[in-house]
């Protein structure tokens, strides 16, 4: 018998995205003359910019010289764009942080998910509920998230922050005292964002509470308005107890590509002295090669002014679909959040739908497709999440669409 992770096996069936792909397809199948339009996906449409394509390129071309041709990456990343990210991303926000304590990365999924192997097997984890799956799912297969139950949708040693229109969609503080909490502004699926003020608040929190905050920042490009922080290490004490893991994908369109890094601040460190940094280091350094050459080239791209100007206008065209999608919704009646510092929509569902019952309704009547808020956890129902990642006339066709059913 082949003994397989047990702890796998306990990941609940089918996964989300999965099932939305079957329903469409029979949906599409039985009504081919049917235009469907996909509000669905959390992925970008917008190719990569000039600036990127340009850095990619030269790139390429230094790979095709002896002399400047490059093998195995630095596993911890490349001091160009560690450099280039402290100086660029950090410095202006006044937060402190050096570049040796950014480790690149292959993006925020395998960062967010592999981040947990620092931690100790009985670390008690909480996450905001609704959430982004990777936390939860990569926690049950390290075996410390206990027994699921089918009919809650929960986990039993996992400790859930709803976030509903009740709270505004921020998490308040658990009653247990977590060991590792999960934070994820601007918030997927909600679109939520907290201020700095609730932030500090976290970070007081934890570190009277000796517990590590996980910070994903992935939608920072997309903050709108002041008062939003764009990074943890904006916050006193936030190097005694944060970690902030970033991505490429959302803000310049490296989805494909594969760009993202993880900040874990040297002095973060538990009450016998083991450093985070250090045990990060080391695992990057046994697991992972580093990032490609080309592709922190592109990254580093991302930060030169015509970079800086031309993913500014892509994050631009999202925002504007998000703001087509929110005042469309708001118009035809529909309580909705989000949409204004990042480009998803959260919608409550009409007449008191299940999330599910409201996505086949949407598919049938209007032939769109979105998220059902259930599926990223329990709070998630009765509502809907819509994205603004696809081109502006379908958007607009959409929330057309939506507002005649
Ligand atoms: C899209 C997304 C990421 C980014 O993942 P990559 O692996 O860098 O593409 C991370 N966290 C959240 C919450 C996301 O939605």
């Amino acid at each position: 018998m082949i003994k397989v992770n047990e702890d796998y096996l306990k990941l609940p069936g089918s996964y989300l995205f999965s099932t939305i792909a079957k329903k469409v397809a029979a949906f599409s199948e039985a009504n081919p003359d049917k235009k469907i339009i996909r509000l669905g996906i959390g992925d970008v449409t917008q190719p990569l910019c000039p600036a990127v394509i340009k850095a990619l390129h030269s790139a390429v071309d230094e790979m095709a010289a002896a002399e400047t041709f490059k093998g195995y990456a630095p596993d911890l990343g490349y001091a160009f764009l560690r450099d280039t990210i402290a100086e660029k991303v950090y410095k202006p926000l006044g937060a402190d942080v050096a570049a040796d304590e950014i480790f690149i990365s292959d993006g925020a999924k395998s960062d967010s998910g592999n981040i947990q192997e620092i931690f100790a097997k009985d670390v008690k984890i909480a996450v905001c509920d609704p959430v982004y799956p990777v936390y939860v799912d990569t926690n049950v297969m390290a075996g410390r998230t206990g027994t699921y139950d089918e009919s809650t949708g929960l986990w039993s040693n996992v400790i859930y922050m709803p976030c509903t229109a009740d709270n505004g969609f921020a998490p308040e503080f658990p009653e247990t005292v977590p060991d590792v909490i999960y934070l994820c502004f601007p918030n997927n699926p909600t679109g939520a964002t907290i201020t700095k003020d609730q932030l500090q608040g976290w970070v007081d929190y934890a570190v009277k509470n000796k517990a590590v905050i996980i910070y994903d920042a992935a939608y920072e490009a997309y903050i709108s308005e002041d008062g939003v922080p764009h990074s943890i290490f904006e916050c006193e004490g936030a190097r005694d107890c944060a970690i902030e893991i970033r991505s490429f994908s959302k803000n310049a369109g490296f989805t494909g590509l594969r760009l993202g890094y993880t900040v874990i601040p040297k002095n973060l460190k538990n009450e016998e002295g083991a450093s985070l940094h250090a045990l990060w280091a080391r695992r990057h350094g046994t697991k992972f090669n580093g990032a490609p050459y080309i592709v922190q080239k592109a990254g580093e791209a991302v930060y030169s002014e015509e970079g800086q100007k031309e993913t500014r206008e892509q994050i631009a065209y999202y925002m504007n679909n998000a703001k087509v999608i929110y005042e469309g919704l708001k118009n035809a009646g529909y309580s909705v959040s989000g949409g204004v510092n990042a480009p998803y929509i959260w919608l409550k569902t009409p007449d008191n739908m299940t999330s599910w019952e409201f996505f086949d309704h949407l598919l049938e009547t209007a032939n769109v497709v979105g998220t059902p808020g259930s599926g990223f956890g329990p709070s998630g129902e009765g509502y809907f999440r819509l994205t603004a990642f696809g081109s502006y006339e379908n958007t607009v066709e959409a929330i057309k669409r939506i507002a005649e059913i």
